[in-house]
């Protein structure tokens, strides 16, 4: 079991400062081209790898361009098309519902504010986010998906449950030129690293500082269960 740093911000400097040299290229590991190909990615990503939701839109974009292309799909038609995605039938309505929106109340440009992209069906706060950071450059929160949400509580550095709130509770600590590389970073060490399940942590750069260690450590701070 390692021992966190104190206080919260300084267990972050010194995971982050690790991180970075650790994973020196990380960034978004979806394929896109334009905003509005962002956006359907992410939405696709939801629940599924990014992994397939790329072979899926290799395809899709060559198929569907614009957001009319989009609404006027046929909902089997396009359901169809991303068919081995998770959930696919309702992700190609948001899709198709988001689309309409984007043509006709945002003259066919993806919005660039947080308030209006929330409004689209099948965007939450998460989403959001990734588009604003990638699609427009806007930096306004952190990103939190799976990995995040479990590396950073495994760290200690949060002890909050919802997405939401440890997003909120990691603004306060993370330095905001930060924000962005900080999602990219946890998801990086949650694939090579610290999986959900078995985590490596003999081998991990963060060990020393990780009171989630499994060596000494019993408890996974991620789920508050024993290993
Ligand atoms: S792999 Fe183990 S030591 Fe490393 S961050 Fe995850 S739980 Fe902590």
């Amino acid at each position: 079991m390692g021992t966190p740093l104190e206080p919260r911000e300084e267990q972050v400097e010194e995971v982050l400062d690790r991180l970075y040299e650790e994973y020196p290229d990380s960034t978004i590991s979806l394929n896109y081209s334009n905003r509005l190909e962002l956006l359907i990615a992410v939405i696709l990503s939801a629940q599924c790898t990014d992994e397939r939701v790329n072979k899926v839109c290799a395809d899709l974009f060559e198929t569907y361009e614009t957001p009319e292309d989009y609404a006027n799909a046929p909902q089997e038609e396009l359901a169809e098309a991303i068919n081995s995605i998770t959930y696919y039938n309702n992700k190609a309505k948001y899709i198709r519902s988001a689309c309409a929106d984007i043509a006709e109340q945002h003259d066919g440009e993806v919005p660039d504010t947080m308030s209006e992209l929330t409004e689209l069906a099948g965007v939450g706060r998460k989403t959001a986010n990734v588009v604003l950071q990638h699609g427009h450059d806007v930096v306004e929160g952190i990103v939190v998906d799976t990995h995040v949400q479990r590396i950073t509580r495994r760290l200690a550095i949060t002890e909050e449950e919802s997405p939401k709130k440890i997003e909120q509770d990691l603004l306060d600590v993370v330095p905001e030129e930060d924000w962005q590389q900080f999602t990219h970073l946890m998801i990086d060490h949650g694939r090579a690293t610290c999986t959900a399940i078995n985590p490596d942590c003999g081998d991990c750069v963060l060990a020393d500082v990780c009171p989630s260690e499994k060596a000494d450590g019993d408890v996974d701070l991620a789920s508050g269960e024993a290993w």
